[in-house]
């Protein structure tokens, strides 16, 4: 007798991407959704259970003989209790499914770093306990008699129901006696390691009309997923608030996506203040055993609102029926690695599991949400004021290439920009100046013979870094000391840089206003821990004067004496090249003039461009969603595009050039051949993608854009088994990826 096992293994590798047979000829229980110890192709690895184990009368030789092939018994059963619930695997299944990914990669993004499939956390995670003196219940009705101090340690055990930790007893006589007489005695319980998140409590506020009307649609709404469109500053907190309550007064839980959780200290202070200990924070900054905890505390539903960031809508709640998603058109609710999941996609995969609602909220939905709420497929409710009726700000657009802008003290730090800076200044208020490129300079070139320096490794243009002295590569890390540099080209040793980074720009203000308080966030500065909060909380009391950044500053952030908004360089992701440029430009310009002059005062923004008649510039100026909407819907018909069409990104990647440029003629061949010579489907490439060389990797994409799934899913899955010859070569496959490129 024994038990026959399916068996997915830890590589996430698409040829191995199915369930192996095993048996179990242990005494001990074995159950779906546990992690086990085997033996594959000689080396050991970790497994996952992925069916019901199957009891098998026959001995496993008889067995063997029957069948004509030999199954291994696994070496050792890790978990003592199933780790994923038959829900959620069958979400895990959807995922894997619906992304033509390995299902050990989306396993492994559900679970905390200790629980995973993956032999480098083979440890069983470690668990921690904690002494404690609790009162027996029986004892409290007798009439036993205490003495003084007796009572008195009696008192203070009563103090904490979750019992007194004994290391914290300093009566040991005392204790001694009240355990013999029974009226009190010694436990174990397991503490969670988790950080205390402090709060202070707040009440519900009430909602004005147009909130509560449209408080009203989402929670009579009748559609799956429904959208809740609301200009920045219009309150849609305090309606998700309003929803998480509905929901937990139904006894059910509630999931709140947000896109970064570093960027989201306001809303998660008021959900804490409202639902205090029910709710749990997912941060990726925890210790592996604080992430074991968290999740235990979670999947015991220890708590009933989750809030995290994109692998939050995998929290281990039980009856989860809500789940909203903020900010939804921000791109990082997608996975740009494998498994390459869009977090937007699997809150409704999960509420359809669940019969439950997903809410997308946001100012500026992203194409595909917004044309499904036109089409009905989605609710949509609008919020059009801004709470209080505050102000919009007053947009200016300056022409970077008109000379009377520009005067050879700078040539990104415009004249009006400068008066503008100024008036601000004097006012006392503050100013935020956005430029998405980090470091002082982003080309370093040679004098002598005007080549500039690129990374060995990537084949991409190096960036100087002043202050540290240094010339980095942004793709892969790669550094050269700045001193002492010899050109590889010509052996030239002095050098010049072009274009401007967030370094650079500190550096030009700082020497217009000397006097001015200025600080820098970017990913540089950022690095050390609590340096991001620091500067955000400083920058909101008013410590300092103006702050430069990157993305990081144009987020959701609530300053009241900001009143200049400054984009530095518009034409900076217009001209990126994605089919996305023009709807990210115009979030990222709606969300960085929302950030000027939220309260009483007025706000002003500035957006500097060498493309002042670009459309998208004009309708951000206006800050006309609609408008824009309309405008790119065209522009996406015209080209047949996302939301009119959907695509897929395959990446082919190798070692050397020639493999790749072989492999990826022979994966076009096959998709050719599969989608019969594309009346299924319109198919693009080989072509050399936007970064070709990565850490020596060598890169080619082909691009597949159809309409419907059914008649492409054949094909895309048959890519997993394609017989490529060799074994550098790479496939990835990225369903509706974020951006073309
Ligand atoms: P959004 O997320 O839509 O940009 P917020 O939820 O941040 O807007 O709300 C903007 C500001 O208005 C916040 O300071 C918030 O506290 C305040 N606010 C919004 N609705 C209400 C309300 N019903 N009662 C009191 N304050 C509100
Ligand atoms: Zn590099």
């Amino acid at each position: 007798m024994f038990y026959l096992l399916q068996v997915v293994i830890e590589h996430g590798v698409r040829k191995l991407d199915r369930p192996f047979s095993y048996a179990y000829l242990g005494q001990n229980k074995i159950q779906f959704g546990e992690r086990v110890k085997v033996n594959f192709n000689n080396r050991q690895l970790i497994g996952f259970v992925v069916e019901e184990p199957l009891l098998v009368e026959d001995s496993l030789e008889k067995y063997q003989e029957e069948k004509g092939y030999k199954i291994k018994p696994i070496e050792e059963i890790i978990d003592a209790e199933p780790i994923v619930d038959q829900k959620m695997f069958d979400l895990v299944l959807k995922v894997a499914e619906y992304y033509c990914c390995p299902l050990i990669e989306v396993l492994k993004v559900i679970l905390p770093p200790s629980l995973r499939p993956n032999s480098q956390y083979a440890g069983k995670p470690k668990r921690s306990f904690r002494k404690v003196i609790v009162i027996n219940d029986k004892f409290l009705s007798t009439t036993i008699q205490f003495n003084a101090n007796e009572t008195k340690l009696l008192n203070k055990i009563k103090e904490c129901p979750q019992g007194l930790p004994k290391s914290q007893v300093t009566a040991k006589k005392s204790l001694e006696s009240l355990m013999k007489k029974g009226a009190v005695s010694a436990e174990q319980i397991e503490i969670m390691r988790l950080p205390e998140i402090e709060y202070e409590e707040d009440s519900i506020h009430e909602l004005n009309s147009e909130q509560q009307a449209a408080y009203e649609y989402l929670i009579n709404s009748k559609k799956r997923v429904n959208l809740l469109q609301g200009v920045t500053g219009s309150g849609k907190t305090e309606i998700y608030i309003k929803l998480v309550k509905n929901c937990l007064d139904q006894s059910c839980d509630a999931i709140i996506l947000v896109p970064e959780i570093a960027l989201t200290d306001r809303m998660i202070s008021r959900f804490k203040a409202i639902f205090g200990d029910r709710v749990a924070l997912l941060h990726s900054g925890l210790t592996d055993a604080q992430k074991y905890d968290e999740y235990l505390n979670i999947s015991r539903e220890e708590v009933h609102v989750v809030i995290g960031a994109r692998s939050a809508v995998f929290a281990p709640l039980k009856n989860v029926k809500l789940i909203i998603v903020d900010e939804e058109h921000v791109s990082s609710y997608k996975q740009d690695r494998m498994p390459y999941y869009d977090a937007r996609k699997v809150a409704i995969m999960r509420m359809e599991q669940m019969q439950g609602k997903v809410v997308f909220g946001s100012a500026t939905p992203s194409l595909e949400c917004r044309a499904r709420g036109d089409k009905g497929v989605y609710g949509l409710v609008k919020l059009k004021e801004r709470y209080n009726s505050a102000h919009l700000p007053q947009t200016k657009i300056i022409d970077l290439g008109d000379f009377e802008n520009i005067d050879y003290n700078s040539t990104l730090i415009s004249i009006p920009l400068r008066q503008a800076i100024e008036r601000t200044l004097a006012k006392k208020e503050q100013v935020i100046i956005f430029l998405n490129r980090r470091g002082y300079a982003p080309v370093y070139m040679c004098r002598k013979c005007q080549k500039p320096l690129k990374c060995p490794n990537c084949n991409l243009p190096l960036t100087y870094h002043k202050g540290q002295k240094k010339i980095v590569c942004h793709h892969c890390g790669y550094e050269l000391q700045a001193e002492d540099l010899v050109c590889p080209h010509c052996q030239g040793t002095a050098f010049s840089f072009v274009g401007f980074g967030t370094e650079r720009i500190q550096e030009e203000i700082q020497s217009f206003f000397p006097q001015a308080k200025i600080r820098r966030l970017d990913a540089d500065t950022a690095r050390r821990k609590g340096v991001y909060h620091s500067i955000i909380n400083g920058f909101s009391k008013g410590e300092f004067d103006i702050l430069v950044g990157t993305q990081m500053v144009a987020k959701g952030h609530d300053f009241p004496n900001v009143t200049l908004a400054v984009a530095l360089l518009a034409d900076q992701s217009l001209q990126f090249p994605s089919y996305k440029a023009n709807e990210d430009t115009f979030n990222l310009l709606t969300q960085l003039v929302g950030r000027a002059g939220r309260k009483d005062k007025e706000g002003f923004a500035i957006i500097q461009t060498y493309s002042p008649e670009n459309d998208i510039i004009h309708l951000a100026q206006s800050q006309d969603y609609e408008a824009f909407y309309q405008y790119e819907m065209k522009n996406r018909f015209d080209r047949q595009y996302p939301p009119y069409t959907f695509i897929v990104n395959i990446t082919i990647s190798a070692n050397s050039s020639k493999e790749v440029e072989k492999a990826s003629y022979k994966v076009k061949a096959y998709l050719f051949h599969q989608l019969q010579g594309g009346t299924r489907s319109e198919l693009y490439g080989p072509s050399i993608p936007y970064i070709e060389r990565l850490n020596n990797r060598y890169y080619r994409k082909i691009m597949l854009k159809y309409k419907s799934r059914k008649l492409v899913d054949a094909a895309l899955k048959g890519l997993n088994v394609l017989n490529l010859h060799s074994s550098s070569v790479k496939i990835d496959v990225d369903i509706d990826p974020s951006s073309d490129i």
